[in-house]
């Protein structure tokens, strides 16, 4: 099963999204793997937004990222990948969806809420960064041989 690294930022958290947001991932059919609340350390929002580093908005972001507790989450399925964008919507709020946890509850793209990487290669190193230390548990749901032939 694919792996795919979540972040519910600290606007989510902060707005009492976080119940929200693990249910329409629950509801979905997506499993949960690993779940941590935590203030991120400088260093990881750096080097997670790396590739945003000569952005005017990334200072802002790293500041805003560390401001506060997120939850940060290791969410698994197949296609988890796609199917989590697919759930957080467009980057921009104004773009995002109606049905989609951006386009119903955000408002500015510097406070879209949620955050999921966006390619295997991306879950990987994001996987890493967050829970690269961590020991994940290994669970099996009964519920599987009905969300997958
Ligand atoms: N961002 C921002 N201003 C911008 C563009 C991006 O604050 O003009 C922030 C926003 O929080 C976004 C994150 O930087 O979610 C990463 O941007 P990316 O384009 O990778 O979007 P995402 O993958 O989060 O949809």
């Amino acid at each position: 099963m694919e792996q795919t690294y979540v972040m519910i930022k600290p606007d989510g958290v902060a707005r009492g999204l976080m119940g929200e947001i693990l249910s329409r991932i629950e509801k979905k059919g997506l499993k949960i793997a690993a779940m941590k609340l935590a203030v991120m350390e400088e260093s990881k929002a750096k080097e997670h937004y790396a590739e945003h580093a000569a952005r005017p908005f990334f200072p802002g972001l790293v500041e805003f990222i560390t401001s506060a507790p997120s939850l940060s989450l290791i969410v698994e399925g197949k296609d988890a990948i796609k199917i989590m964008r697919a759930l957080n919507g467009a980057t921009k709020p104004a773009e995002a969806a109606f049905g989609t946890i951006r386009g119903d509850f955000a408002m500015d793209t510097g406070r879209n809420i949620v955050h999921a990487s966006d390619s295997p290669e991306a879950a990987a190193r994001e996987i890493k960064i967050h829970f690269g230390n961590d020991k994940i548990l290994s669970y099996k749901r009964s519920v599987d041989a009905y969300l997958y032939e």
